[in-house]
Order: structure tokens, then sequence, then C-alpha cells
């Protein structure tokens, strides 16, 4: 049996996870052959591995670590609440402090009348209630036939069987698994980038919208309940959609009573500058907004569906009715405890303010990438970032799949002490939202010659 109260060493460690954990996303091979990085110690932007080096992490954890790592007063806050109150459950009529506490806050930042809010495990579980959410709503409505959803190619909305079979990014459809088919609809990926040949932004706009009405009247407007949308699709490529597109979008929906989901899972608490995006920075005002990551700063796991108080009166219209689905988790008080004094952080540190001015320094420097060679494309917003790499600028033909060219490029930045996450062909980016203009500098320096770098070698090796 293994004595807990040795503390192993790191190549223990290595050996221990490597023995014994299936981790989110495993490739078997290099999984079995390399093992995983052991991290150790965080602190600010920078991370410590169980070996001692150190790396500045781009990636924000997992588009998470906001407020950045190492912060004394969230570990106080859940030492308080753990010694108060570690655990009550928030089923049918019994609340806590922090829960309602919360609730009320988040209510008081969410856009118009979204001030009601159900909590739950993170992210993947705040899309399944948000699906079934609709089929509840739209069934107290009298239209129970509006069970049918659309969502977009390219979008990431969790991991559970309803979430991701909402979100479509090819490379997570493998075989081995099965998705929900019926019921859920997918539209093109609003990518500007790969547009078809000789469309402007407007044009590919109108064409997006004109697919979206097309797909609506092929499953007829009475049997969609509910349109799901990341308002930057974030692991799909930080995807900014053209200018327009999601005001039209809502538009439709609003005429056909279908639901409108803004996933803000990354885009909120500070990540573009706002405290929700969809209002405002892109002039939408959602039935529905899901949250998760940034709410915490990631500290710890928590999730929140945050709904119209107009579905709230569909929902409780009789009087009668139970709303069956939530979690033993929903609403722990010390998660709670943690997001309030995340969001106190963000706001008496200027948080927000931080990224409109640093983070749009941060977008310019990236956006300047695209002059090397091998850059094809740099688009996100403020503190959330992604570089496409492409064997050919004019023709934006693709570099082949196996030279894995994001994870080259993040390879090489790793050894000059960055990290940047690579997904197939791209870099992507969502620091830690204090980042200082000497990190911008850091950051864009660094990355720019890890991509000169990998660019010099693969043209050594004849591939470009
Ligand atoms: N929605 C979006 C937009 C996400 O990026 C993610 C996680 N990357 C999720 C949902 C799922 O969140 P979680 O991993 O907390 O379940």
């Amino acid at each position: 049996m293994l004595d807990l109260k040795t503390l192993p060493g790191p190549d223990d460690l290595w050996q221990m996870d490597r023995d014994h954990a299936l981790h989110p996303w495993t490739n078997f091979g290099p999984f079995e052959r390399d093992g995983a990085l052991v991290m150790d110690r965080g602190e600010g932007c920078w991370l410590w591995d169980a070996g001692g080096r150190r790396y500045f992490d781009a990636v924000g954890g997992m588009w998470c670590t906001n407020i950045g790592l190492g912060r004394r007063e969230i570990a106080e806050t859940m030492a308080e609440q753990a010694l108060k109150l570690g655990f009550s459950n928030s089923f049918v009529d019994t609340t806590n402090g922090p829960s309602a506490r919360l609730a009320a806050k988040l209510a008081s930042l969410a856009p118009g009348d979204l001030n009601r809010v159900h909590f739950t495990t993170g992210g993947s579980t705040a899309i399944d209630t948000a699906y079934r959410m609709v089929h509840f709503f739209q069934s107290c409505m009298g239209r129970p036939d509006k069970t049918q959803v659309i969502a977009r190619d390219y979008s990431y909305h969790g991991s559970t069987y309803i979430s991701q079979s909402i979100g479509k990014r090819p490379g997570d459809r493998v075989p081995q698994f099965r998705y929900k088919e019926s019921g859920i609809h997918h539209i093109s990926v609003p990518n500007f980038y790969r547009a078809p040949e000789g469309m402007d932004e407007a044009a590919f706009c109108d064409h997006l919208v004109a697919e979206f009405e097309a797909k609506l009247a092929e499953i007829g407007p009475d049997n969609v309940g509910g349109f799901f949308a990341e308002p930057i699709q974030a692991s799909g490529g930080v995807i900014v959609p053209p200018e327009g597109y999601l005001p039209r979008i809502a538009a439709i929906c609003r005429q056909h009573d279908i639901l409108f989901i803004a996933d803000e899972v990354v885009t909120a608490f500070g990540r573009i500058g706002h405290w929700f995006a969809s209002l405002s920075e892109f002039g939408i005002q959602p039935d529905m907004i899901t949250s998760a990551k940034g709410l915490t700063s990631g500290y710890i796991p928590l999730g929140a569906l945050i709904f119209s108080d107009r579905i709230w009166q569909a929902m409780a219209a009789d009087g009668e009715r139970w709303f069956t689905s939530g979690f033993t988790y929903s609403g722990h008080p010390v998660a709670c405890a943690v997001a309030l004094k995340n969001i106190e952080i963000i706001e008496s540190e200027g948080i927000l303010e931080n990224v409109m001015t640093v983070g749009a320094e941060f977008e310019a420097r990236m956006k300047r990438l695209t002059d090397l060679p091998m850059v094809g494309d740099v688009r996100g917003r403020k503190f959330m970032i992604c570089v496409e790499n492409v064997a050919d600028k004019s023709s934006r033909e693709l570099l082949p799949e196996e030279l894995d060219v994001g994870k080259r490029i993040a390879n090489a930045a790793e050894a000059m002490g960055l990290m940047v996450r690579p997904l197939g062909h791209l870099n992507v980016m969502s620091p830690p939202l204090i980042l200082t203009l000497d990190d911008v500098a850091f950051v864009g320096d660094t990355l720019e010659t890890a991509i000169r770098k990998v660019a010099d070698d693969l043209t050594r090796e004849g591939v470009r």
C-alpha cells in the first residue's frame, strides 16, 4: 500500500502519474512513451515544474487563471470558508451565504434581465443544464416540439455527452466515441480567414446568416428551441465572427422563439475586458449565459448558468413544476466564496482596465506576428489570441499535419521559458489578465523567436 506520509520526488511523481492516470485528451502513444510534465508551483503568471524549471504561462492554465496564481487572499478565503461551513447542499430549499451572495452579484453583473443563476460544477455541466432548460422552458411555453438545437462547427462546449455533441471540433470526433446526432445541428464556423474565395467580410456575414436561415427552414423553426454560440469560439481556434453576425442571428432567434445561449465560459470575467462579452463587445442580449473558468480564476471548480427572469417566470408559472436537475456541489460554499473574492480582486485592482490597456497592447503585438513568413493569420481580442501557421501565406495552404507545427513552436517556446498552447497548426494564448507591458514584450519576442526558429528548421528539412 502506498504510504501517504512519505513525500515522493519528481521522478516518482512522474512514474505514478504515468502508471495510473488517464488525462483529459490523452494521446496514448506519446503518453506511454513520455508521460507528463509534473507542475509544482505557481505565482502570478509563472509556473515551476517539479524539477524547478520556470515557465511563463501564456496559456493561463486553460483560459482560466485570470487573476494569476498564488494569491494569499484566495487561500485565506478558502481556509476561512472551509472552517466555517465546508459544505452544505443546495437542494430544493437550502442555501448558504456565499452561494446567495454570488447569485446576487452575478445577476448584477450579467446583462439585461439575466437575474437568475443555477450553479454547476464547471462549463460542461452548465451547458448540459442549458440544453435541458431549453426543453423545460419551451415545454412550459406550450411549445413541446421545440426540442432541437443549432450550434456551430469548430465549437467547443465541454466534454459530457451532450456538451460534446453540441460542440463539433473535427479532431474531437474520434470514431470510438458516439455523439448524439438526433436533434443537434451544426452550421459553418464564422472564420473569415477561411471564407470562400473572393468574399469580403460583409458578404461572408450574409452568407452565414443565409445558411442559418436555410438550416432553420430545413428543420422547421417550430422544432428548434435553442442556439448555442461562444461569442468568440475559443478552443476551435479563437474565431471572432464577422461584424454584425451575432446580432443578426440573435434577431432571427428572437423572431422564432429560439433561446440564444451564449457560452461565455472563456469570454467572461475580463478575458476580453468585460464581465460578460455578449452585450458589451457584441451588442447581443442572450437568454442564457454559461460561465466557469474565470469565475474563480481556476482556483476551484465552479460553473454557473445565468438565465433570464422571463425563463424563470415561464418555468415557475403554475407553481407546480420541479426543475429536476442539479449537482451535489451546486452552490458549493467554498467555491462560491472563492468566486466572490475573485470578483472583488478584479474590481479592486482594476483588472478589466488592465485588459483594456495592456490587453490591447498584447493584441497589437501578437498581430504584428503576421509579418513572419509562416504566420497566415493572428486573430482574437485582448488576452484571447490565436496564431495560425501555414505553409503558404497567399494560398493559406496548411503544412502537413504530421509536422505538428503548433507543437514544434510550443516546444521551441518552452525551451525559452514560455508556455503557449498548441492546437494542431495553431498556437493559442490566454494569459492571466495581470500582464504588464514588460510581460507583453517577453511573450511577443519569445514567441517570434520560436516561430522563426521552427520556420528555419522546416526550411532546412526541405518541407517549406
Ligand atoms: N465551453 C467553453 C467555451 C469552453 O472553452 C469549455 C472548456 N474549455 C467548456 C465549455 C467546458 O468547461 P469545463 O471544462 O469546465 O467543463
